[in-house]
């Protein structure tokens, strides 16, 4: 494997989760540093071994990042610990309730907004910074195929995602002199807790039947594999991808090509 990131600092948020672990193990076989960012509890813990296996340094900061003192507080570990953020993949999220718009429960919607809108926003509010005091860096925010159209049963992700496209764009344009790039993945369905909780929403009784049926509206036929999504996050925080930003990257298997 390439070593694109000797000697550079990788934050990644959601670290525990899916995706989130297939990015430090990549961010940490490529020889970044990692700020490894969750909820607190062991699985957050265990990603941050994850890194010191591949031979990396590694510290893990638990966070709620919809809490701006928590958001401040993971990058000022970051900042103390490693004294630069080069790569920042803003990842972490929540599904929410899936069931009709119009019986949605407001506490969960503003729960899936909180999470997911504003703790992308604070993430790149407070990252930013520190990225331009070290000469630039990349940010990688996680939006979704949900974030490019509509999605039934589930209003607040659905509007939370497409959310995160518009703040990458402009987070792109207004980052840009501070030679920060900024893009956003589009995952479609991806093997991880977050579609097993999907498919159960979706119908508890058969979830297989949702998965079987999802993947069928995905032209290669299957769910992705998180390391799928990990690799093309790496490449868009290498500068293999120099002349990239603004740029919203759909990781669904030809599912946008419908
Ligand atoms: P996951 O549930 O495995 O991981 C999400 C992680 O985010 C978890 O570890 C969770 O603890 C963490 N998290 C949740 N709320 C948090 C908070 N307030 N503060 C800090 N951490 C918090 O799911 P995943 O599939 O790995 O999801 C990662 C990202 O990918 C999410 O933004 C999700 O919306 C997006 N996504 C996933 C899929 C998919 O099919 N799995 C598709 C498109 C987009």
């Amino acid at each position: 494997m390439e070593r694109r990131f000797e000697g550079r600092v990788a934050v990644i948020t959601g670290a525990a989760g899916g995706i989130g672990r297939a990015a430090v193990e990549r961010f940490a076989a490529e020889g970044a540093s990692i700020v490894a960012v969750d909820l607190p509890g062991p699985a957050l813990e265990e990603a941050a071994d994850l890194a010191r296996a591949a031979g990396a340094e590694a510290i893990a900061v638990p966070a709620d990042v919809s809490r701006a003192a928590d958001v401040e507080r993971y990058v000022a570990a970051a900042r103390d610990r490693f004294g630069r953020i080069d790569a920042f993949f803003n990842n972490a999220g929540i599904e929410g309730w899936v069931g009709p718009l119009t019986m949605y429960p407001e506490d969960q919607f503003d729960r899936v907004i909180a999470v997911n809108v504003r703790g992308v926003w604070l993430g790149m509010k407070h990252v930013a910074p520190v990225m331009a005091a070290g000469g630039g860096g990349v940010i990688v925010n996680t939006a979704s195929v949900a974030g490019l159209s509509g999605t039934p049963g589930i209003s607040a992700y659905g509007a939370s995602k497409h959310a995160v496209v518009g703040l990458t764009k402009t987070a792109a344009l207004e980052l840009a002199p501070m030679r920060i790039r900024v893009c956003a993945v589009c995952p479609a369905p991806i093997e991880t807790r977050m579609m097993r909780a999907l498919e159960r929403g979706i119908n508890p009784d058969e979830p297989e039947a949702v998965h079987q049926q999802l993947a069928g509206t995905i032209a290669l036929g299957r769910y992705g594999e998180p390391a799928e999504v990990a690799a093309v996050v790496a490449f868009l925080c290498s500068s293999d991808a120099s002349y990239l930003t603004g740029t919203i990257v759909p990781v669904d298997g030809g599912r946008m090509a419908r």
